[in-house]
């Protein structure tokens, strides 16, 4: 049985993260999507509420299944025993960070591998940013994020720039 993990912030969860979880599901036994608890990061949805929405969006994938980790994922990588982290790559702009990323989890857990998706061209543009700021200005994230999760999202983020103070 191959696991992999699909990590990610998912603040919000998108129609491309979707994607790449569904093609994951399509190569290997057991995929997990992981919300990773980033430090660095001041994220808009709770924990509770990425995963809550995760599991509502990949609902339709029996192989599928989420979790939070909040620690090296390295560390996670080695405690469920996966065999590859699985990333989608948008862009050249994507691509240092991730293959820096990609050459610090071989070191520290050398049994798995970093296997990048090509994103679908239909959601080469689409990021939580993006969703974030179109919703914060109630435009319409309907075509950005899975059906399943578009009332939460909106609910949350409508008006957000007003919050802030713009
Ligand atoms: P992070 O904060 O770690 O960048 P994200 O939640 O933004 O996490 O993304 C998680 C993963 O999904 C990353 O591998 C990212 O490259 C990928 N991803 C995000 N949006 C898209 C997209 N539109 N197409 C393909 N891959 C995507």
């Amino acid at each position: 049985m191959a696991k992999v993990i699909c990590p990610g912030s998912f603040d919000p969860v998108t129609n491309g993260h979707v994607d790449i979880i569904t093609r994951a599901a399509a190569l290997f036994d057991e995929v997990i999507a992981v919300v990773v608890v980033n430090p660095g990061k001041s994220p808009s949805f709770t924990v509770a509420e990425r995963i809550d929405m995760l599991k509502k969006s990949t609902a339709h994938l029996p192989n599928v299944s989420i979790d939070s980790h909040s620690g090296l994922l390295a560390g996670y990588v080695k405690q469920i025993g996966a065999v590859a982290i699985i990333k989608g790559l948008r862009a050249m702009s994507d691509f240092e960070y991730e293959f820096q990323m990609a050459l610090t989890n071989k070191k520290l857990a050398p049994e798995a591998e970093t296997i990048f998706l090509t994103t679908s061209i239909d959601y080469m543009y689409l990021s939580s940013g993006l969703v974030k700021q179109v919703a914060a200005f109630e435009g319409d994230i309907s075509a950005f994020v899975p059906a399943e999760v578009l009332g939460d999202v909106e609910l949350r983020l409508r008006g957000r720039h007003l919050a802030e103070g713009d």
